[in-house]
């Protein structure tokens, strides 16, 4: 579980919003903050209710898989929400206790998961019999987005949205969606139930919808900065290192290139990396059949100097990633292009890529 939740309705009482659903009224000076959008989400069945079972696998088992995997999904890629689940573990949690509680805290929308049985395939979801507008919008965003991310791994039958006189659709007092992901005793659907990519897939395409639905913003470290041999003061090399415009895919205007030799010479992209945290860094080059098939790349990562052997005899002229490493804050060489390879060929600077992930 989270603390997130908790903190932030902690914040709000110290802010003093003393109803809920009041407007907040900021104080002087101190900039208004957007409630959090309240999300409920149930894994169905649990506990002495295993729901259904077959093909050696229980619903409340499944359920509780992805709907965890929602949770975090959702927590880990998005600002602005807060997340109660009727259970986080296999326990047994009536019908009514599910929408007593999802009521009492004041979710905006609640989101159940389940597994279909009784013969068939696909996917279907379900909407409460009458149906307010919110509601219908929560439930193309949650049929269409979980489908997709479904079929990111393999084929599902779109059995369509559908209506039911479900407990959980009807006792609920805010938009609620029902999800039937797949039949637990149809052998090719149990399969992909089996599946752990299947079932993240799922649960991604779950999270997609509601972040749509709800609007929640994205989180994202925004930083991502390119250093050319070019850039004015972040690129630095020994007179060894020649200009070319040879090949065509460059990037920029041209790209530096040396002989190989026994010493590191290195040719250095410096990047003002602003916070401690994990980058992806990516290279950019010219290929050419001749240039060096192992060039070995060093970043300078937060533990120590990690090398990267590239060869540049191909894939040139598209970013190709070094690797994720751990970075230290502050404006330093990060990553340098090193002579030293006994391997033939020149050895190519060109561009780097620094990405925050
Ligand atoms: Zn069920």
């Amino acid at each position: 579980m989270s603390s997130h939740p908790i903190r932030r309705r902690a914040l709000f009482q110290v802010a003093g919003a003393a109803a809920v659903g009041a407007a907040l009224t900021p104080w002087a000076g101190v900039p208004a903050f957007a409630a959090n959008k309240k999300l409920y989400l149930d894994p169905g069945h649990g506990g002495t209710d295993s729901g259904a079972v077959g093909n050696g696998l229980q619903e409340k088992a499944l359920t509780l898989n992805i709907a965890l995997q929602i949770r975090d999904i959702l927590l880990a890629d998005y600002s602005g929400i807060d997340i109660r689940m009727s259970r986080t573990t296999d326990a047994t949690v009536s019908l009514q206790q599910r929408t007593d509680d999802a009521n009492a805290w004041g979710a905006d929308i609640f989101i159940s998961v389940h597994i279909n049985s009784g013969g068939g395939t696909g996917f279907e979801s379900y909407r409460y019999l009458t149906t307010d507008s919110a509601t219908l919008a929560l439930h193309n965003a949650m049929h269409s987005n979980a489908l997709a991310g479904m079929r990111t791994v393999a084929g599902v039958t779109d059995r369509g949205m559908k209506t039911a006189n479900f407990h959980v659709l009807r006792e609920t007092t805010m938009p609620a969606i029902l999800t039937e992901n797949m039949f637990i005793d149809t052998v090719a659907d149990a399969n992909l139930l089996k599946n752990a990519a299947f079932l993240t897939a799922d649960a991604r395409g779950h999270a997609k919808g509601i972040a749509s639905y709800l609007g929640l913003p994205p989180k994202s470290t925004g930083y991502s900065t390119i250093v050319d041999n070019a850039t004015a003061g972040r690129f630095t090399a020994s007179a060894n290192w020649a200009t070319s415009t040879y090949s065509t895919q460059r990037y920029g205007a041209d790209y530096r290139y040396a002989n190989p030799v026994l010493a590191s010479d290195a040719a250095w992209f410096k990047v003002n990396i602003p916070a401690a945290g994990n980058y992806k860094v990516e290279t950019w080059y010219p290929a050419v059949a001749g240039y060096n098939t192992a060039t070995p790349f060093v970043v300078a990562a937060a533990g120590g100097n990690q090398t990267i052997v590239v060869d540049q005899s191909t894939g040139g002229g598209a970013w190709r990633s070094l690797g994720t490493f751990a970075l230290a804050a502050g404006d330093y060489n990060v990553v340098g292009v090193s002579r030293w390879t006994s391997a033939a060929g020149y050895v190519i600077a060109d561009a780097v890529r620094v990405t925050q992930v």
